[in-house]
């Protein structure tokens, strides 16, 4: 069996920035498991692991634009300090949620603090990344109908509901 359409895999990974420093890693963890074809990471890896065995090992470098994006000036906000909470210590770096129009939390980091105002930074965190994976594959079986329909996997490594 190899990794393609409809299979749910499961991989050994250890996620290296530019810098050579580890962002992400499974070793010591469970195997990460995702369903080939739905988006379940990031474009330019999944299109890389395609046709690979069990046991199979690879190194695969993925541009920005096939990752996380570029980092989108447009992304960075300026909200009023008046819009959080009084007691809360905003410091340059951190991470905070904010709420959309429609309610759903947003992940954003405090990119610059001003005088009235801080500049939020809405990007992924690991936007303009170039990214360095180091893959084996450790499991691969056909998905079920269920973990197509919902396009994720169940089960070990995957979502309980
Ligand atoms: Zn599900």
């Amino acid at each position: 069996m190899i990794v393609d359409e409809n299979k749910a895999v499961g991989i050994d990974y250890t996620l290296y920035l530019s810098d050579g420093s580890v962002a992400d890693s499974s070793e010591g963890d469970e195997p990460l498991y995702f369903l080939y074809g739905h988006g379940n990471i990031v474009p330019g890896l999944e299109k890389a692991l395609t046709g690979m065995k069990v046991g199979d090992e690879k190194v695969v470098e993925v541009e920005p634009e096939d990752a996380y994006g570029e980092f989108d000036e447009e992304a960075l906000q300026e909200v009023p300090l008046t819009a959080f909470p009084e007691d809360t210590e905003l410091e340059e770096g951190m991470q905070l949620a904010l709420m959309d129009e429609d309610d759903n939390y947003i992940p954003a980091v405090v990119h610059e603090i001003l005088e009235k105002t801080v500049i939020m930074d809405l990007n992924h965190p690991l936007a303009g990344e170039k990214l360095k994976f180091n893959i084996k594959i450790v499991d691969i079986r056909e998905a079920t109908a269920e973990e197509l329909e919902h396009g994720h996997i169940h089960g070990a490594g995957g979502h309980n509901h």
